[in-house]
């Protein structure tokens, strides 16, 4: 098998046939000439397949040490996806502290047709045990989450849905492919947003599903064909960009993110620092089992816990760019209650941990001693 840094150069990177062209083309194409009726090259439309596209899943089924790879148009479009795989009356058990997003598609989007979601904290196993019954189809993972960086024991998870007969599915946007591969834990499908680590340079929105099952692959490409999210080629081609250098980005991301939590942590204005790195974050045995580093995602609250002063440092950083979204080169600070996680009620929020105050940061890939220069001005 090829080592990770080879793979994330070459995985489904062949020779364009018609030309040679080392680089996959964008095929811009909507439709593909055929022969005679149904005698074609195996692509018909491009909402079913597209070339860009075909090579991109091969190369997201290798770097997840999966056997099949499929793109969505977003994240969430990969998670609406898998979704549709259940019916009305199944449940699924999911955790409490997970992206927004994907709290919003199941509460409001799902629910009504039927669905039932459990939230239950998935960083003890045995809550994912209690919260089983017959009718349960899927456990939804997010490890580490966001934005409290909570992390569950995929391979206890999996053993305890595959006793159940269910599926689990392993949103891995915060660790990247790079850091922990979850079908290596027992996971059936792990979840990307591509739009973080994968693209890598916050100018693409796209999803990702990867796999082993055959049989699950076909019922996820007739949901892809069929409800159409797909990611157009040229959002394919950047992704499939951003892949190549995804092992570098990594190592960058991890060193920064433990130069400035190890920072915040010593700093007298900070309060609590979130990070599965310190020996003492409470599932950091975990972590540094299924894990191979940490990663560049943290969050922290202050001191002073008053919304005044998170606003404060959220507006006076110059290199930490004020926005949604993470896992791009440069370096992003998020107000989760006010932002990403605003779609969930606040005292639910509350109840999880999730703190009006806390700051997130995407730690980028620039000079670590700048961002701490940054971050130190912010704070003061
Ligand atoms: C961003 C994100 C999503 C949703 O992905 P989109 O590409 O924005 O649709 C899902 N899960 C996590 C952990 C995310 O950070």
């Amino acid at each position: 098998m090829m080592k990770k840094a080879t793979t994330y150069i070459h995985a489904g990177m062949e020779p364009d046939p018609s030309t040679g062209a080392i680089m996959t083309p964008i095929y811009q194409t909507s439709t593909y000439v055929q022969e005679a009726p149904a005698t074609h090259k195996g692509y018909e439309y491009a909402r079913s397949q597209n070339p860009t596209r075909t090579a991109l899943e091969s190369a997201l089924a290798a770097i997840e040490n999966g056997k099949f790879g499929l793109a969505f148009s977003s994240g969430v479009a990969a998670t609406d996806a898998v979704i549709k795989l259940l019916e009305p009356g199944d449940e699924v058990i999911c955790a409490n502290d997970m992206y927004g997003g994907t709290y919003r598609l199941f509460t409001k989007v799902f629910e009504k047709f039927g669905i039932q979601f459990k939230f239950t904290d998935t960083t003890n196993a045995e809550n994912v045990k209690a919260a089983l019954s017959a009718k349960t189809k899927l456990i939804w993972l997010e490890t580490p989450t966001n934005p409290l960086m909570n992390i569950s024991d995929i391979a206890a998870i999996a053993a305890i849905s595959k006793a159940a007969g269910c599926l689990l599915c392993v949103d891995n946007t915060f660790a990247s492919p790079a850091l922990q591969n979850p079908l290596d834990l027992g996971a059936d499908l792990v979840m990307h947003s591509a739009t973080k680590y994968l693209s890598g340079h916050s100018d693409v929105i796209q999803g990702a599903l990867v796999m082993n099952s055959s049989d699950l692959r076909e019922k996820l490409y007739f949901i892809q064909k069929s409800c159409g999210a797909v990611p157009g080629p040229m959002d394919c081609f950047l992704v499939l960009r951003g892949i190549k250098t995804l092992g570098l980005r990594m190592k960058a991301h991890c060193e920064n993110g433990k130069a400035i939590a190890s920072w915040l942590r010593n700093h007298p204005k900070v309060g609590k620092v979130y990070w599965p790195g310190f020996e003492d974050h409470p599932n950091h045995t975990i972590a540094k089992k299924q894990m191979s580093d940490f990663g560049g995602m943290l969050s922290f609250e202050l001191k002073n816990d008053s919304m005044e002063a998170a606003k404060k440092v959220l507006s006076s950083t110059h290199l930490f760019s004020l926005a949604e979204s993470l896992g791009g080169v440069e370096s992003l600070i998020n107000h989760p209650s006010s932002m990403t996680h605003a779609s969930i009620p606040r005292a639910e929020r509350i109840r999880n941990g999730l703190q009006d105050g806390l700051i997130r940061l995407s730690v980028g890939i620039e000079d670590a001693d700048d961002l701490i220069e940054d971050l130190e001005h912010a704070i003061g």
